[in-house]
């Protein structure tokens, strides 16, 4: 009797949701509703339920990891205006190029096309309104530490090192300096409610390797075939593919388009990915649900949840909207 509970307890803590249902991570925060990953994104993610927030982290300068989805700041800030002689070669503005103090003047925006103008998600918050900025990864931990406390919950942490390589090309190691942070905030092992991700095979392995990283890991899968460092993501995919991958990680982040299609409305094609990932005991948690932006005639977003959820049997999924895929869960 005794046995079976420990067990049960252990299960429903590696589920990490209360019910043992699947895990909603609210992707960039609510970012469906609020500019992405600010602090108000977080918040709103934290109120509307969702059992994981996600961190995409960068350096700035003096090495300081913020939460920004890319190397790059023009396409969610107004530092084309701010500090205009900040532009590389390449007409871009990287957030390696400015200081803490320096990427604090910026005001965070919704993301909007670099060339254009115009915004990535048109029904989404408005353009330059009200007044948001980028949070390090410190002052996100401490915000979502601090609804935890106040709210009584305990919502988990979701953070992806944003492109180790081209980082440590630059003379910066950001897993370096991730890693400690995260375990001076208490995620460190694999009770810790913390899934660390990578889109790089090659720093996935170095985590887990000469970093030491003992908390759960989360190998992300792109859509085409080949990872920014080189690695076949084609062939993480197969079996002996996911085989070997289980011996370094807990799960796989795949792009949804690696699990389910439609090759047209009245059409739809699973693929053994899940089956297989679970066949080497790992956690399948694809990437992204997107009420305006559903994946190629799939024909409503109740669709794709019960493809993923229901017929493909995931164990947790990126929404960009978190109250809708919550509701369809509880449904
Ligand atoms: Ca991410």
């Amino acid at each position: 009797m005794k046995t079976i509970l420990v067990s049960c307890l252990l299960a429903a803590s590696a589920a990490f949701a209360a019910d043992n249902r699947p895990l909603v991570i609210a992707h960039r925060g609510a970012s469906g509703y609020l500019p992405e990953h600010t602090l108000a994104a977080k918040a709103y993610a934290h109120a509307l339920g969702a059992d994981f927030l996600e961190q995409d982290l960068v350096l700035t300068k003096d090495d300081v990891p913020v939460v920004l989805h890319d190397i790059y700041l023009d396409t969610v800030t107004d530092v084309a205006k701010r500090f205009p002689d900040r532009k590389r070669a390449d007409g871009r503005f990287y957030a390696l190029d400015l200081t803490l103090a320096e990427l604090k003047q910026l005001r965070v925006t919704e993301r909007f096309n670099v060339k254009t103008g115009k915004l990535v998600f048109a029904k989404r918050f408005p353009a330059e309104q009200s007044e948001f900025h980028i949070a390090t990864l410190e002052e996100e931990l401490q915000l979502i530490q601090g609804l935890n406390r106040s709210t009584g919950r305990t919502v988990g942490i979701y953070p992806e090192i944003k492109q180790p390589k081209w980082h440590r090309e630059q003379g910066h190691d950001i897993s370096r300096l991730v890693l400690p942070i995260l375990a001076r905030y208490g995620y460190a092992t694999k009770t810790d409610a913390c899934f660390l991700q990578c889109f790089e095979l090659v720093e996935v392995r170095r985590m887990r390797g000469e970093l030491g990283w003992q908390g759960r890991l989360v190998m992300l899968i792109e859509a085409g075939a080949k990872g920014a460092d080189g690695t076949d993501h084609t062939a993480l995919c197969t079996d002996a593919g996911l085989r070997d991958l289980a011996r370094v990680v807990d799960g796989i982040g795949p792009a949804i388009a690696r699990i389910v299609t439609w090759p047209s409305a009245t059409e739809r094609k699973i693929s053994d990915l899940v089956k297989l990932a679970h066949a080497a005991k790992l956690v399948v948690h694809p990437y992204t649900i997107r009420l305006d932006d559903l994946p190629k005639n799939c024909p409503s977003v109740d669709e794709l949840h019960a493809a993923l959820f229901r017929d493909a049997g995931i164990d947790g999924v990126f929404t960009d909207f978190t109250d809708v895929t919550m509701a369809w869960l509880k449904k």
